[in-house]
């Protein structure tokens, strides 16, 4: 028998440092129906990783306190710690879109990258990507 799925919102965690972006993002994530926490910087981003419950989280690469590739080194160090053993989907969300960022994204532990600017439904498809 098929085992039947709770019908859960997606909690995304935005870490996030510019205002604009920020407006723009959480604008897509109401409309998808999911819930978010927005942290304004790497330190913070992973101060509400370890305390929050998240399905997923959009990484800024440019931050203050902590940029988006220490945030996310940070987080699967401590996912390693914690013997979490589901890693959290990461996506990059950064307006650095050359091959070599792409590369240092994912060797810092990132699953996906998407560039900015973006239309809404390009980040409506990488996150439905992990979640179908
Ligand atoms: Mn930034």
């Amino acid at each position: 028998m098929e085992k039947s799925e709770d019908k859960h919102t997606l909690n995304i965690l935005l870490v996030e440092d510019n205002e604009l972006n920020q407006k723009f993002a959480i604008a897509v994530i109401r409309r998808l129906g999911y819930s978010y926490e927005l942290a304004e910087n790497g330190l913070v981003g992973l101060n509400k990783f370890k305390e929050g419950n998240f399905d997923l989280i959009l990484m800024d690469i440019q931050m203050p306190e902590m940029t988006g590739i220490e945030c996310t080194i940070a987080i699967r160090e401590y996912e390693k710690s914690k013997q979490i053993q589901n890693p959290i989907p990461i996506i990059a969300v950064t307006a650095f879109a050359m091959d070599q960022d792409k590369r240092n994204c994912m060797e810092a532990g990132m699953n996906d990258f998407l560039t900015k600017p973006y239309k809404p439904y390009d980040l409506e498809l990488k996150i439905k990507n992990f979640f179908p």
